[in-house]
């Protein structure tokens, strides 16, 4: 079988596709206060044209895709498309990381796709600290959703961004959630992808989590041996609960050696890296049916994967537009 190898040998087996650049928040740490100007829909890949590359993935190697956005949940026929997308490829690691405000709604048939995981990003559970990072949203909802789908999803992750003011009553109010309920919470540090919306008083490293909830508790890190594909993330166990948390320090630690991932942009191009200023169109040669332009590029895009951090290296093009 064929296999994607990047110049250093990383071995690029997890596919992140966002399937739209819309999104009904404006997380401060994502988009600006007034959003982006959204994609026309022609412009944005068919659910069809996503089987299809995803197809020529699979062939060369690929194990896991995590469907994202903007909000991948506000495209319309998401669930449907997932269910077809899980009895397409019965053998790749299929999951969806959503802000989890339509989670409620579409419960059922996304628990009835068979979706294997779904990462929700929960930064707060502070209404009023919610409502002013998402900029309009509402965190009962969320929690409404999550509850909906527990038990039901076999694995649940809640990520939080450490951004600006960090309250350690906060923290420990959502360890305590996520304890209660069984997910897995990770922190993750606020990454400066986007020059506008950077600021460095807004960044607070993983290591001041850890130093405080170490104060309450015997943290020890492990390797999440269950996690196909893993990534970046750092696992903690907590010794008398039983508690796991993860922590993804893309800015204070550097672990670009271990990045197995690519990223489809909603528009169908390749990104060899959420900083890289630098795409690959698949979308245009496969709407020509122009396959071996697409397998090309693809392979292109794999030997261009940056060595290591290019932090700001794509100031114009937002998170939410790549797949974050
Ligand atoms: N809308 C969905 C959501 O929020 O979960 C999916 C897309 S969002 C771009 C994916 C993830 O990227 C979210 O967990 C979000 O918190 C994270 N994210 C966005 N901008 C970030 C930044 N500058 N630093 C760290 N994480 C960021
Ligand atoms: Fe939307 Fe997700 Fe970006 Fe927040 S992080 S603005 S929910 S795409």
């Amino acid at each position: 079988m064929n296999e994607l190898i990047d110049s250093i040998g990383r071995r690029i087996q997890y596919l992140r596709v966002s399937v739209t650049d819309r999104c009904n928040y404006r997380c401060c740490y994502c988009m600006p206060e007034d959003g982006i100007t959204w994609l026309p829909h022609e412009k944005i890949m068919s659910y069809e044209e996503i089987l299809e590359l995803c197809r020529i993935f699979t062939q060369l190697g690929m194990k896991k895709v995590r469907f994202t956005g903007g909000e991948p949940l506000l495209r319309k026929g998401m669930a449907p498309f997932l269910s077809r997308f899980i009895s397409t490829f019965p053998l790749l690691r299929v999951s969806l990381t959503t802000n989890g405000s339509l989670l409620f709604p579409l419960a059922e048939p996304l628990i009835a796709s068979g979706i294997h995981s779904i990462n929700v990003s929960l930064d707060t559970l502070s209404n009023e600290r919610f409502r002013s990072m998402t900029r309009n949203g509402d965190v009962a909802q969320v929690l409404k959703g999550l509850d909906a789908i527990n038990g039901k999803i076999k694995s649940i992750k809640l990520n939080s961004v450490l951004y600006k003011n960090i309250d350690e009553h906060d923290v420990f109010s959502l360890l305590e959630y996520a304890r209660e309920k069984q997910y897995v919470l990770r922190f993750i540090e606020f990454m400066p992808a986007n020059r506008q919306l950077w600021n460095e008083e807004s960044y607070t490293s993983v290591d001041y989590i850890i130093s405080i909830i170490q104060q309450h508790g015997r943290w020890v890190q492990y390797k999440d041996n269950n996690e196909v594909c893993s990534g970046p993330a750092a696992y903690y166990l907590e010794e008398n609960t039983g508690q796991k948390i993860g922590v993804i320090s893309a800015v204070s630690h550097n672990f670009c050696h271990l990045c197995n991932r690519i990223r489809l942009s909603s528009t169908g191009q390749l990104y060899p890296c959420l900083f890289s200023s630098i795409s690959w169109d698949l979308l245009t040669p496969l709407r020509k049916n122009d396959y071996s332009t697409v397998l090309d590029r693809i392979i292109q895009a794999v030997k261009g994967k940056p060595r290591g951090k290019v932090f700001f290296g794509d100031a114009g093009v937002a998170v939410s537009r790549i797949g974050g």
